[in-house]
């Protein structure tokens, strides 16, 4: 078979895909999981007609999806994706550009570039910041803690870029007591050193104690959260960041999920104090119910981010915020494009709508659990919703009964070192009705143990 019919043909296989995600199963059944043992071939030798790879893909490998593009899951911050976004990607895919500069993709380019003023807007932050459209708010989160440091050692007169880390001044990296394990990774990978760390601790919202702040100086990068993971809770930004700038620290902001709670009319004052930072990571994938992979790295000293992640070759441009000096990829997928089409198709209204809307179904989810029995640790502020039966036996039978149904699914965490099990509500498809079959499921489940 030809490109064309392949590609009409796996066209056809997304389309049924889509329309059977309500009715799916959420998490896949044992047989499905076992199913995937077919696709342990050896390497073939020879080539074969694209289409068996397809039908191999759609047959072993549909069934054994989780349906997180549905109405139903509640696990992590996973979204879905909606259909401008998820449209947009299919045409960008067939397009195949390589979105590093205008000179590579003029297309790319000029997409992004609008993709970041809306993004800025819409986030209501600092409108002369640069944004990178990043893998992750593992790998955006990894760019801006090298950007910090590497401004904060220029600013005693060294220069990383050259001299390395030997004989420097010592960056200090605070977090909070919950931070998110990605900003642990990246100061481990950047050799911050996980000893070395400054932690401050949190109250029990998961929010940093400001008086118990270790102390901060001009050689200090702290790291503060918009939407912690477990909780949703949001660091006191209007406080904490003209501190740490009077310190002379950077303060840069994880905001995966949560700093788009600023997009909701209702809920931005959770924010308060946020566009106050020097920089902020967040993801397209998760709430804005883009594609993966989509995050951003947003950075108000523009200058330093694309002098920090610079990779003009002799054989390429040197527009300094081309995306290749941004993100840490030189060669990439244009991963704006799909943001692009998100807030084109969504509109202010539309992401406030659809934000506002899952923290109100948050608030159901728990008001409803509650009635069987539940108890939920958290002040619901936005899409998190954070519980517990009592003890660890009871929360792993619970998930386990569950994800067996396949009706719903979420997972297991810790807070503070305690079993608990969390949900999340961010995917566009979640109903109303979704919610109570949630509540119902759970209340059953209960019932059942
Ligand atoms: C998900 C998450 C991350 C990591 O984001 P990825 O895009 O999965 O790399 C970081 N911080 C918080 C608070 C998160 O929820």
């Amino acid at each position: 078979m030809g490109e064309i019919d392949t590609i009409r043909a796996a066209n056809q296989r997304a389309i049924e895909y889509l329309n059977t995600v309500d009715e799916r199963r959420v998490f896949p059944d044992q047989a499905a999981v076992e199913g995937l043992d077919g696709f342990n071939e050896a390497l073939p030798d020879s080539s074969s007609d694209p289409m068996e790879t397809l039908a191999l893909l759609n047959d072993l490998g549909t069934p054994a999806t989780v349906t997180n593009n549905g109405g139903r899951y509640f696990g992590f911050v996973i979204g879905a994706t909606l259909p401008a976004a998820a449209a947009a990607e299919r045409l960008a895919s067939a397009w195949d550009q390589c979105g590093s500069s205008f000179v590579n993709s003029p297309v790319a380019a000029r997409i992004e570039t609008v993709a970041t003023n809306w993004v800025l807007d819409i986030l209501d932050l600092p409108r002369e910041s640069q944004i990178g459209f990043g893998t992750s708010a593992t790998a955006c989160g990894l760019s801006m803690l090298a950007v910090a440091r590497r401004t904060l050692l220029k600013r005693k007169g060294w220069d990383i870029d050259v001299d390395g880390l030997v004989g420097a001044p010592e960056v200090k990296l605070m977090v909070s007591e919950t931070i998110h394990i990605t900003i642990k990774k990246a100061a481990k990978l950047l050799g911050f050193g996980l000893n070395r760390l400054l932690i401050a601790p949190c109250d029990e919202d998961g929010r940093v104690i400001v008086n118990q702040m270790p102390e901060i100086d001009d050689m200090t990068i702290v790291c503060l959260q918009a939407g912690e993971v477990n909780k949703g809770s949001f660091d006191r930004f209007s406080e904490i960041i003209p501190v740490a700038h009077a310190a002379g620290a950077w303060v840069h902001v994880d905001g995966a999920f949560g700093l788009w709670a600023r997009a909701s009319e209702t809920k931005k004052h959770l924010t308060h104090g946020v566009e106050l930072a020097d920089s902020w990571t967040t993801d397209g994938h998760k709430w804005l119910n883009t594609p993966y992979d989509g995050a951003m790295a947003i950075c108000g000293h523009a200058d330093e981010f694309a002098a920090t992640l610079n990779s003009d070759a002799v054989y390429s441009t040197t527009e300094p915020f081309s995306q290749k000096n941004l993100v840490l990829e030189f060669s990439r997928r244009a991963r704006g494009i799909p943001i692009w089409a998100a807030l084109r198709s969504l509109g202010r209204q539309g992401v406030d709508e659809m934000v506002t809307r899952h923290c109100a179904q948050a608030v159901r989810l728990a008001e409803g659990l509650r009635g069987h029995g539940v108890t939920v640790l958290n002040d619901v502020v936005i899409n998190q919703v954070l519980c517990t039966l009592g003890n660890e036996q009871k929360n792993a039978a619970l998930i386990q009964r569950i994800s067996e149904a396949g009706e719903i699914w979420f997972g297991p965490s810790k807070w503070r070192g305690e079993s608990v099990f969390r949900l999340s509500v961010s995917s566009w498809r979640t109903t109303d009705e979704d919610i109570e079959r949630a509540i119902d499921a759970i209340g059953r489940a209960i019932a059942e143990l």
